[in-house]
Formats: structure tokens, sequence, C-alpha cells
């Protein structure tokens, strides 16, 4: 008899081509390239001088299983925040700058883990020189970050015609630069809030070089409409190999961005050490307040690693299908929520289901990694 594919399995990994070898940077203790488990980063909503609020989003996001962050830097005060920030984030952290090259530099000084320029707005090549001077004295990548949105003037009529080749060309060029200043470490993004360009441009650019690419929609929208959009786009990337390290950007919450980028990578298989959730729509049926739970699990589970798939489910229609599908899971009854483990039924679960679940998912998260 044939055997059937398990959902979430080895067969749903089918898709994913050939991964596009390419070189590995450091943003602090985190590999991005050179065959790297594609990484989850993640900016803050607030500037660096908001010091406090910079922070507690940063806990949040670290909280939720982002793995980089970044930060803009707009001016001096700034500049005085960062070095704290830098201190007490337990993510890597990446200044964003825009403008005003000298924020680079001081910016490397403060301890970031990497910088992010955009060749189109610092101000020539000179001015690139002595950022990348200064990312060389402390050892750390800078992200040449190319955005539909401040794009060279001299491209903007190619744009017109040939948006995803105009994107290209302004990467190119940034690389030129780069590599004849003798500066090769580097991340390179191409970001249009344009999906489909965003795709173009991105195997463009993944064509022509072996740089580690940051992948992301650039202004992707509202939560919703935002992570479909997203979504799309860099299905289209990761599936052909394209992508070291990405960012769901997402109007709102910043963590909407994480919970969005660990379940694609996770239904992808590009990434196999993250947990990953199903639960059902409910419906009349439902003895369980399921989206109570398998919402609180998410938030719960997004930051821990090993890769087991888990249920829940409202009730006997089809919970116990999907409950011993999955790695764990619970279906609702009249009586309770049985709890389903490697396939088999286990026990009644009665009263607060989510702290039970949440021992025995890290019970099998601790046996999977033990077994490496
Ligand atoms: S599993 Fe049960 S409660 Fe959930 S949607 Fe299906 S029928 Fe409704």
């Amino acid at each position: 008899m044939k055997k059937r594919a398990k959902p979430g399995g080895k067969y749903s990994n089918k898709i994913i081509q050939k991964k596009r070898i390419t070189r590995k940077v450091y943003y602090g203790n985190v590999p991005v390239g050179g065959g790297y488990p594609v990484s989850i980063q993640s900016m803050s909503t607030r500037a660096a001088c908001e010091k406090d609020a910079v922070l507690k989003e940063f806990n949040e996001l670290a909280s939720a299983g982002c793995e980089i962050v970044r930060v803009a830097v707009k001016d001096q005060s700034d500049i005085e925040a960062l070095g704290d920030i830098c201190k007490q984030s337990a993510m890597p952290v990446i200044a964003d700058i825009h403008f005003d090259s000298r924020l680079a530099v001081q910016s490397a000084r403060k301890g970031v883990a990497g910088l992010r320029i955009n060749p189109g707005n610092i101000g020539g090549k000179n001015k690139v020189r002595e950022v990348t001077a200064a990312a060389n004295d402390v050892g750390i990548p800078i992200r040449v970050g190319v955005n539909s949105g401040s794009l060279e003037k001299n491209l903007i009529s190619l744009y017109n015609t040939d948006p995803a080749r105009a994107l290209f060309e302004s990467a190119a060029g940034a690389l030129e630069m780069m590599e004849s200043i003798r500066f090769t470490n580097l991340v390179f993004s191409i970001k249009s809030s344009d999906p489909m360009i965003n795709v173009e441009a991105n195997r463009l650019f993944a064509a022509d070089n072996d740089y580690p690419i940051h992948i992301g929609v650039t202004e992707a929208g509202p939560v919703l409409s935002g992570a479909a959009r997203s979504v799309f786009s860099l299905t289209l990337l990761l599936v052909e190999g394209i992508g070291d390290t990405m960012r769901v950007s997402l109007s709102g919450d910043p963590v909407n961005e994480i919970i969005v980028a660990t379940a694609l990578l996770s239904s992808l298989g590009v990434r196999d050490d993250i947990p990953k959730i199903i639960s059902c729509p409910t419906c009349g049926r439902s003895h369980l307040d399921v989206l109570e739970i398998a919402g609180a699990l998410e938030r719960e589970i997004l930051s821990r690693r090993g890769g087991i798939k888990i249920a829940v489910m409202g009730c006997e229609v089809n919970g116990p299908g999907e409950a011993k599908e999955a790695d764990i899971g619970i279906a609702g009854t009249p009586g309770g929520a049985v709890l389903f483990t490697n396939g088999k039924k286990r026990r009644m679960l009665r009263g607060d289901y989510l702290t039970t679940l949440l021992v025995e998912i890290d019970k099998m998260i601790a046996d999977v990694n033990a077994e490496g």
C-alpha cells in the first residue's frame, strides 16, 4: 500500500527548490547566509531615542521568536540611546540610517550588530567609504537596502517602464560601489510594495551574485492584507531558494510580523525548528474556546524551537483525526478535551487546558531536541 503523505511532513517540503548558496555574515551571534536557517527580523515602531518603548517592543519581539531587530536612528538623540539599547537587547540590533552618513559611523561605534543604509540617499561614494570604514573597524555587516520609494533619480525613467530591472540596477550599482572600495561584509535587500515586482527584482539580483539577501515586501499594508501580500511574494522567492533573512513588514504591532514569518517558514518547511499550530475555525459544535486556546498557545510557543505540529480542535467531528495527525493535539468533547500525542489518545483534560498542553508541548520539544 502506498505510504500516505503526512500534512506538514516531509512531503510538503518538496516544493522548496535548491537553496541558493550564499556568503555568510554575522549579526552578532546570528548567522545570515551560508546555508544557515532563514532568520526572522522585525523593526521597532519607535525611534531609538524612545529607549524604554524600544526595549519593551524588543522584549516582546524576542518572546515571539524574533531573531534580529532594527531601529531607526535619525538624529543625535537616537545615537545617545543606542548604546543602552544594544546592551539591553536580547537580539542583535541593526541601526537603520537614511540621509546622514555620520549617524551610521556613530552607530557603528555604539555597539550595533549591523547597519542598514540606502545607497540612493546616503550621500555618494565618499560618504559610503566613511561608513564602510567604521563598519570594518568593528567588524559588522552593512545591509544595502534598495526600495522602490527611494530610488536614485537616474533610474526613475527605467522604473517607469521596467521597475524590477530598475531596482536590480540600483542594487547592482551599490554592489559595484561596495566592491570597488573593498567592502564585502554585505547583505542586500531589494523591496517593492508590489509583490510581483518584488519577486522579479530579487530573482535578477539572486542570479547575479552570491551575497545574502534580506527579503520582504515593503509597505505591505495593514495586518491581514499585508500578510497576504507578503506571503504571496515571499513564498515565490523562498521556494526558489532565494532569501537568507526576512521581514514581513506590517502596519501595527510588530509581533504580528513574527507570527506571520514563523507560520510561513514552518509551513514551507524552510525552517523545521519552529512549532506549527493548526486549529479549527470553530462552529456551533465546538466544546472548546478554540480561538482563545490557539491564540494564547501561539503567543506562548513562538519563541520555542522544536519542529512539532500542534492541533487545537473544537469537537469530535474532525478533532480526533487532526489531533492524531499532529504530534500533539486536543479535541473537544462534552466532557472536556481529549489529549493526543504521537497519534494516540492519551487522557481527558479538564479545567485549564492551556497550562496542561504547554507542559506536554515542552516535554515533547525537549524529547525532539534530545533526539537531535
Ligand atoms: S472541528 Fe468541530 S468545532 Fe471545529 S470547525 Fe470542525 S466541526 Fe466545527
